[in-house]
């Protein structure tokens, strides 16, 4: 058996970190890195301070990646075992959370026009349509939708025009207590470059709403999600069963944004951002309470605990996707430099609360 079909035992949630490497600026101002990760033993860990002063803490993980781990290997160590799981009829979604600056888009998108740098969301394509070449599926169909949640209001990514153009959606629920997003454009996709253009329109999208938004990239969160729906032959010739997974992939508003910034809050600017922040901080914090909640639920502990799915809009899309015998990513990603110590320190508390 392959090392990606024992990680696919492993546990539903699955927290792992990435160390993104020194930037231009931070190596050209001498900037020290405090912060070091060892893929092997799965430990990052933290210098605070000078000499006889120095502290170290270390934090461990379930994986770590370094600044030298390439796309691939993320992609191959994280989410490549989860699509299994898609592939069979379940429902996954892989988060990047952190700090805007230390790499969540990076990891999640990539470089769209350089294939080593693809991220999570290209590889996912690739894979997916690969694993569909397989003799046992039989036809299928592979749709994608990508939303944006900005203020607790969610858009779709994947619908033309303005800002002001594009309905806010309204989050409905089935019967069976499952939730979706009335409206949300389904584009059926028949391989990973029709992916990449859906990716590429919606950060076109973004990128005219932030104009006036300013910005808004960084405090909002996105949501790309990949379901394919299909028919596997079964192997003794047991005839044919149809499965529906899904895959969500989310690069959330930086966790920073989350944070007071000051003094002066009357400004009509101050205001709104007051309201960006309180929007941030209650999503980041209701999705760590849930993935901890649903952490201790899977050890058997806080079993008769309520899963606060609806104190924020994401975690309320999600509710379907998380939990049960979905599977879970998160990667926390940080920067190795000391002007960032204080934002890297609360990612790994973030993170190693999830853990
Ligand atoms: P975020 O989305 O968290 O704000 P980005 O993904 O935009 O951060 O990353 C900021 C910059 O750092 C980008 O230019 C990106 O290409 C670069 N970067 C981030 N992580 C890495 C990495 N692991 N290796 C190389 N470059 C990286
Ligand atoms: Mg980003």
């Amino acid at each position: 058996a392959s090392k990606s079909s024992s990680a696919n035992d492993g546990s539903a949630i699955q927290v792992v970190v990435r160390l993104r490497p020194m930037n231009e600026r931070e190596q050209r101002h001498g900037t020290v890195p405090v912060i070091s990760a060892k893929t092997k033993e799965k430990v990052v860990t933290v210098v605070k301070g000078k000499g006889r002063k120095q502290l170290k803490s270390s934090y461990s993980f379930d994986n770590v990646f370094t600044a030298f781990s390439s796309q691939e290997e993320v992609f191959e160590e994280t989410v490549k075992p989860v699509i299994a799981d898609v592939m069979r009829g379940y429902e996954s979604t892989v988060f990047a959370y952190g700090q805007t600056g230390t790499g969540k888009t990076h990891t999640m998108e990539g470089s769209l026009e350089r294939p080593e740098l693809y991220g999570v969301i290209p590889r996912s394509a690739q894979a997916i349509f690969e694993c569909l070449k397989q003799p046992q599926y039989k036809e299928h169909v592979v749709k994608c939708s990508y939303l944006e949640i900005y203020n607790e209001e969610l858009r779709d990514l994947l619908v033309e025009g303005k800002n002001s153009h594009r309905a806010k959606l309204d989050i409905m629920e089935c019967k069976d207590g499952g939730t979706f997003c009335r409206g949300l454009t389904e584009m059926e996709v028949r391989s990973a470059s029709d992916v990449l253009r859906l990716i590429q329109r919606g950060q076109h999208q973004r990128m005219i709403g932030e104009t006036k938004m300013n910005k808004a990239s960084s405090r909002s969160h996105s949501l790309f999600t990949i379901q394919v729906d299909g028919k596997i032959s079964l192997i003794d010739g047991d005839g044919d069963f149809d499965f529906t997974g899904k895959l969500h992939m989310v690069d959330l508003a930086g966790s920073e944004c989350a944070k007071s910034a000051g003094n002066d809050k009357s400004a009509p600017e101050a205001v709104a951002r007051e309201r960006e922040r309180m929007n941030i901080n209650r999503s980041l914090l209701t999705l760590g309470r849930v993935i901890t909640i649903l952490k201790e639920k899977s050890l058997h502990k806080n079993v008769n605990a309520r899963i606060p799915y609806r104190d924020s809009k994401l975690t309320r899309v999600l509710q379907e996707s998380l939990g049960g015998r979905c599977k879970t990513v998160v990667v926390a990603t940080i920067s190795p430099s000391i002007t960032a110590i204080e934002e890297s320190v609360s990612t790994l508390n973030y993170a190693q609360s999830a853990c």
